[in-house]
């Protein structure tokens, strides 16, 4: 079992192995405000379990509090490897002097725990193996004994160290082997090990793969890292990254309880001002844009009713280019499958709007022609709520 980047972290710490300070966030306002508690230049990590974020787009670095909250956003609507990503770790971002490698892993052929280090971190291992060979420094582990203090000294050696800095990574190499013997793991791996500007170690990657034929010894954590992962699966952040992925244009949470729906940003504007006019509350702006079609129409009923703040959907269309069938079929079939269970308002003028109502009714829908009418209508359904 793989966990997440900072569900390793937790765990290095509590095993006394250094991480930078920080904390996880689920959509870009945590992200800041986690930012402006660390105060200074911050690292902004995507969590997910794939490796090479960094490559990917998945590691950025910000300098000031303002801008964290916008690189924030880029990633949490982004895949990284196609990978949603759903949480974000911020992290003083440290000054780091070189990156190493430390790992523990299973040598099949010897039978034994293995200690993998190198000087030439930050890289995959398996490009410093081809590259540098004879920079990787190995040792078996006997697990009856775990690492010794001389083991471990004595890898740091090889790798070149002074005295003090022996010290210090002999110790993080101990507890890497420890929480490694402790959680049954198949793969613990810092990568980079950070040397910070203080001759520091600090572990700026955390890996933590667990043995799944060990489960039965660790089924409480197992359960409590699963349902982490899981639990803020639905948020803004998450909707909008839907909705980009469904080529709808915009679409931007607000505070209200009306989900607003609307083909073209003149639409979708006025809607939003009118709501507000007639006493209601917009949940948010969702413009479809592009190249519309009943897909897109369902894809954004889906997104738009996930929001668990939407007490009723309006949908605000105008048929240029945009078929009102075609509208139509798609929140008909949302209708028929979802069995919606909030009221949804429509209103449709323009090309085909008849054979669009003709849809509509079918579905139990009777459309407005109007847009006050709609709006009074829509603004009227939810304050009887
Ligand atoms: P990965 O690409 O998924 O392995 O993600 P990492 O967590 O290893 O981050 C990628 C790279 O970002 C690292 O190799 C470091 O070079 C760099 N990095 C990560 N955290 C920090 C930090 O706090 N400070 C600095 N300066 N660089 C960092
Ligand atoms: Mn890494």
């Amino acid at each position: 079992m793989r966990m997440f980047e900072f569900q390793a972290k937790r765990i290095f710490r509590e095993e006394g192995i250094p991480v930078p300070k920080g904390g996880v966030a689920t959509n870009a306002v945590e992200a800041e405000q986690i930012a402006r508690k660390l105060g200074g230049p911050v690292a902004l990590k995507a969590q997910v379990l794939v490796g090479g974020r960094g490559l990917a787009g998945g590691v950025k670095f910000v300098d000031d509090i303002e801008e964290a909250r916008m690189v924030a956003e880029e990633i949490f609507g982004s895949r990284i490897k196609g990978e949603i990503v759903r949480r974000v770790l911020v992290e003083e971002k440290m000054e780091i002097k070189s990156e190493l490698y430390v790992g523990v892993t299973i040598d099949q052929e010897a039978r034994a725990p293995t200690v993998i280090a190198t000087s030439e971190g930050g890289v995959e291992i398996e490009l410093v193996a081809e590259k540098f060979p004879e920079k990787i420094v190995k040792r078996k582990v006997d697990v009856f004994r775990g690492l010794l203090e001389y083991e471990a000294r004595s890898i740091a050696k090889n790798i070149g160290f002074d005295h003090r800095k022996t010290l210090s990574f002999s110790s993080v190499l101990r507890n890497l082997y420890g929480v490694f013997e402790k959680y049954d793991a198949e793969l613990v791996e810092i990568n980079p090990l950070a040397l910070t500007v203080n001759d520091k170690f600090v572990a700026a990657d955390a890996k933590l793969n667990l043995d799944d034929r060990a489960a039965f010894k660790h089924e409480d954590l197992i359960r409590s890292l699963e349902e982490e992962a899981v639990k803020p699966i639905e948020g803004p952040s998450y909707r909008a990254c839907l909705a980009r992925e469904a080529g709808i244009s915009s679409y931007v949470e607000l505070d209200g309880n009306i989900g607003i729906i609307s083909d073209g940003a003149g639409t979708g504007m006025l809607a939003l001002d009118l709501v507000e006019e007639y006493g209601g509350k917009p949940a948010d702006f969702c413009e479809l844009g592009g190249f519309m079609n009943d897909e897109m129409m369902r894809s954004a009923l889906d997104i738009v009713s996930s929001n668990p703040n939407v007490k009723l959907m309006l949908i605000t269309l105008i048929g240029g280019l945009t078929r009102m069938d075609e509208m139509a079929e798609g929140i008909a079939k949302f209708i028929e499958e979802k069995k919606a269970e909030i009221p949804i308002v429509v209103r449709l003028a323009g090309t085909l709007e008849e054979e669009g109502r003709q849809i509509l009714k079918k579905v139990g829908i009777d459309s407005f022609d109007d847009m006050y009418d709609s709006i009074g209508k829509a603004v009227k359904l939810v304050g009887e709520d």
